[in-house]
């Protein structure tokens, strides 16, 4: 058990009980209550994902996508409830920010919505939290296996460095959550992005929902196989969440982020806090990672036409 779960749970039963009653709820070594769980779900690494046609509200198969997104969240919250999670925390981190279907997600979560939010895919984690689970995340935009490769957009980036190292977002929001101490356990997707966020991160857990055949096409699980499989991996996960180290990155932190085009590295230029390093990248060094992730979300969210 987590010694800041240990110390939670002790107050709010201490708060409740009898000092014997106390001495007779407190639960063996082995078992854990109280977790504070954080739950990043994506789209693109969930099971029978491909395309466009389910991965955005024009797609013909969105809707279907949707309940797939939904359910392998709800297993997950499931697994990490059996192993002493009870309080947990969901940001629907995909496209519009509004994939999640609501009516079917428990009534005892919360669900953070839409964009531009701090910390973006993270939004709303901090030190309280015991650990962090990505659903249905992707490889990196430099990654040339995965289904649907790409490092925030894949319309305006062709790579993201922190450090030097190029990362998927799993790197990017593993080190926000590592800024607040609170380590990843568990990531779902194709097999290869578990294979680059074990590379990066070291031995999480996985649950591998299909298998990339290129950017455009995998060999998938039925939905109903990769549910099973994300809720028992969940479990295992939370059950030895002790095992887990933060991947905190400390400061300062050097991003370096390269455009498909000239004009947004031509215009970011004039900033005296950002390096040209050539002429479709630039780099920029933050204290630390919540203002590497503060400068990357202006990066993507300015536009001097945006309304309203
Ligand atoms: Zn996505």
């Amino acid at each position: 058990m987590h010694i800041r779960s240990l110390t939670r749970f002790a107050v709010r039963v201490a708060a409740i009980l009898p000092l014997a009653a106390v001495l007779t709820a407190v639960p063996p070594a082995s078992a854990q209550e109280g977790l504070k769980i954080y739950i990043s779900a994506d789209m693109e690494g969930v099971v029978g994902t491909v395309t466009g046609d389910q991965l955005g509200p024009d797609g013909f198969e969105y809707e279907r996508a949707r309940r797939w997104m939904t359910e392998e969240v709800n297993a997950a919250i499931r697994g990490a409830r059996a192993s002493g999670a009870t309080e947990i925390l969901v940001s629907d981190s995909h496209g519009n920010g509004q994939n999640l279907l609501l009516d079917d997600l428990p009534a005892d979560i919360t669900v953070i919505r839409s964009w531009p939010r701090p910390l973006g895919m993270m939004a709303g984690i901090d030190d309280t939290f015991d650990g962090a689970i990505f659903i249905g995340y992707h490889t990196s935009t430099d990654n040339s296996r995965g289904v649907r490769a790409h490092t925030m957009s894949s319309a305006r980036l062709t790579s993201v460095k922190l450090n030097g190292v190029p990362v998927p977002e799993t790197g990017l929001n593993a080190a926000i959550a590592g800024h607040f101490g609170v380590p990843v356990i568990m990531l779902s997707g194709d097999d290869a992005i578990a294979e680059e966020a074990t590379d990066l991160l070291g031995e999480l857990e996985t649950a591998v929902v299909k298998k990339a055949y290129g950017f455009h096409s995998a060999e998938t699980m039925m939905p109903e196989a990769a549910y099973q499989l994300i809720e028992e991996t969940a479990a295992r996960a939370v059950a030895r969440i002790a095992d887990f180290e933060p991947w905190d990155l400390g400061g300062p932190i050097e991003l370096e982020v390269s455009f498909k085009n000239y004009r947004p590295v031509e215009a970011l230029g004039y900033l005296e806090i950002v390096e040209r390093i050539d002429s479709h990248s630039i780099r920029y060094s933050g204290p630390d990672m919540i203002a590497v992730e503060n400068f990357l979300t202006f990066l993507l969210e300015y536009d001097s036409n945006a309304a309203p």
